[in-house]
């Protein structure tokens, strides 16, 4: 790369409206707030400039990560090496109501496309109200609540591959389960086109308000990555962690919150490391009390 380091030769090729940054802190991007930096990051503020730094990224066998709003994650405090991509930028947050369609960005907001399409007086996108990640994540998780899972709202999806192609699928052909969009693991999901059905916008507002209320009453305020345990096919998680006395317990600055056992807190600047040293306590108590082995619901990440 004629002496050039990867960071400069990333910031030559792409226009001056993308954001190249190196050793960019990640934990303020995350909804627990844990730790390390990004080696190199880069929001790029279109497809053309995503499309090249992906194949400079694959021509020099640099890792591409690609990261939402951080509400799925818990990265470990040594950081992340190679690049992470994040979609927040205006390119990539956009939410264009089309008739019943919502077209969206993969940055755009859960919660905005809930109220855009509330707005817009179109109902069935209400239960993204209150799952704090952006499209991208929502499908890659295919995350779900109050009986929906996201790819059931969506007509298609636009997604780029590592070689910068670009290719758009229909929804039932991206071999989405739950909580999983196999098809997103390699690829980059730019974007995707959802629909609603036409409803009083009054009705959909007070759906909304009801799904609210749900979670405030259920969860807790602190930071977190919300549930940090898969449900075991015995019992819930937050169930199984309660009955063995683990509300409360604590590694530093990590906590299981006293509101619900399947949420790890942080609630006094906490690192990753306490997070994952509280998680593995906790596997390893409700194992020795019940015979369940609990899997870990949130994504590792990180070095
Ligand atoms: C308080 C709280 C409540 C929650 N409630 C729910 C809930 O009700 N239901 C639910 O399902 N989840 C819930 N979650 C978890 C989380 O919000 C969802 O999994 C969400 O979909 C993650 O989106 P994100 O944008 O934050 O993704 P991130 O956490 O940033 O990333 C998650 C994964 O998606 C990948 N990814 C991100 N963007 C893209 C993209 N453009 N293309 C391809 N891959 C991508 C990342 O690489 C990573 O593998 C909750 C989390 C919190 C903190």
């Amino acid at each position: 790369m004629s002496g050039q380091t990867y960071f400069e030769a990333l910031r030559s090729q792409l226009s001056e409206a993308s954001r190249v940054a190196e050793n960019e802190p990640l934990a303020k991007r995350t909804t627990l707030g844990v730790g390390g930096p990004a080696e190199i990051f880069i929001e790029p503020s279109s497809e053309a400039d995503l499309a090249i730094a992906l194949r400079h990224c694959a021509a020099n066998d640099l890792p591409v990560f690609v990261l939402g709003r951080g509400s799925n994650l818990l990265i470990r405090d040594g950081g992340i090496r190679g690049v992470v991509v994040s979609l927040q930028s205006e390119f990539f947050s956009r939410i264009e109501v089309r008739g019943r369609e919502l077209h969206c960005g993969a940055g755009a907001r859960l919660k905005h496309v809930a109220n855009a399409a509330r707005d817009a007086g179109l109902a069935g996108l209400e239960f993204l109200e209150g799952i704090p990640g952006c499209v991208g994540g929502a499908l890659r998780m295919n995350a779900g609540a109050m009986g929906t899972m996201t790819i059931e709202a969506v007509e298609r999806v636009r997604f780029m591959g590592s070689d910068g192609r670009v290719e758009e699928r229909p929804a039932a052909e991206m071999a989405a389960v739950y909580r999983s969009c196999p098809v997103l693991r390699d690829t980059i999901a730019l974007g995707a086109v959802l629909r609603g059905e036409p409803a009083e916008p009054e009705e959909v507002r007070s759906r909304m308000e009801d799904f609210r209320m749900r979670r405030t009453s259920t969860q807790p305020h602190y930071r977190s990555a919300g549930c940090m345990f898969k449900n075991p096919a015995e019992k819930p998680a937050g169930q199984l962690v309660d009955e063995c006395g683990l509300k409360g317990h604590r590694v530093g600055g990590a906590s299981v919150s006293h509101v619900h056992g399947n949420f790890i807190i942080n609630d006094g600047g906490a690192t990753a490391s306490d997070v994952i040293a509280l998680i593995e306590q906790v596997r390893a108590l409700v194992l020795k009390k019940t015979g369940i082995e609990m899997q870990i619901e949130v994504q590792i990440v990180g070095e």
